[in-house]
């Protein structure tokens, strides 16, 4: 069965001199290992495409459970990524994130339009790395279909007080007044500010997810209620975040 679909090479194994496995997030099918061949030699069509990080259409085949890749065409690639530790190893957790998260076989283009705009700020170097990884993280979680209840106070329905508290494991916020109710051990207080950037992150449209400014004490707290929240729904901890954070001090 031949396969057209557009995705992002997230992650790359070489076999031997000349064969690689791409793991290929997609637009309808999920993350896909494919199997590509020949893949050094000099007439290869195929070596741009299947780069690290590149935006390509691909044509696989479908033999089993296996994919084998038949032909590729780069639509974009953000080379600029792999010229910065930085980047790259945050895209490497995010590739982690994508490769463990999403499911196979079901549509999965909003979060291949996530991680293309996060790839595109990433190579323009537009926007700080704090930013774009609070927002992929907590978009991501939404994106899966665990999107949090931020419009107001789970209990009594307040839309603001001077500190709201998030319930990281609930997905909900709660008052000061029923804060003391609240029964999770997995409890944040946020800022105003902090709040306002929490419903941006999961509320706002596509076209406006990235159109908001955050002091850095705010982008602190932030950083750490996005992280949270993802660790906290997908269940997991990530070898290549610990990476990222060791390198960048965060
Ligand atoms: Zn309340």
């Amino acid at each position: 069965m031949l396969i057209t679909t557009a995705g992002v090479v997230i992650r790359e194994r070489q076999i031997g001199e000349n064969d690689k496995f791409v793991d290929i997030l997609t637009e309808k099918n999920g993350v896909i290992e494919v199997s590509v061949k020949g893949v050094k030699k000099l007439n290869s069509t195929n070596s741009a495409a299947t780069q690290l990080y590149t935006y390509s259409n691909f044509c696989v085949k479908k033999r089993g459970d296996r994919y084998y890749l038949n032909s590729s065409e780069q639509i974009k690639n953000f080379y600029g990524i792999r010229m910065d530790i930085d980047k790259l190893s945050l895209a490497c957790y995010f590739s982690e994130v994508i490769a463990y998260a999403v499911p196979d076989e079901e549509s999965s283009g909003e979060i291949l339009r996530l991680l293309l705009n996060t790839l595109y700020f990433l190579s323009n170097s537009t926007r700080d790395l704090p930013f774009l990884k609070s927002i992929f993280e907590l978009r991501f979680v939404c994106e899966l279909g665990m999107m949090p209840n931020v419009t107001a106070c789970i209990e009594c329905g307040k839309f603001e007080s001077e500190k709201m508290f998030f319930d990281l494991t609930g997905g909900c916020f709660y008052c000061e007044n029923c804060f003391s109710d609240a029964e999770s051990d997995n409890i944040v207080s946020l800022t105003p500010a902090v709040i306002s950037a929490v419903r941006h992150i999961v509320l706002a449209d596509f076209n406006r997810l990235y159109n908001f400014k955050i002091s850095p004490l705010s982008q602190n707290k932030l950083s750490h209620v996005a992280e949270q929240y993802l660790l906290t729904h997908v269940g997991k901890s990530f070898r290549t975040l610990d990476f990222y954070k060791s390198i960048t001090q965060e």
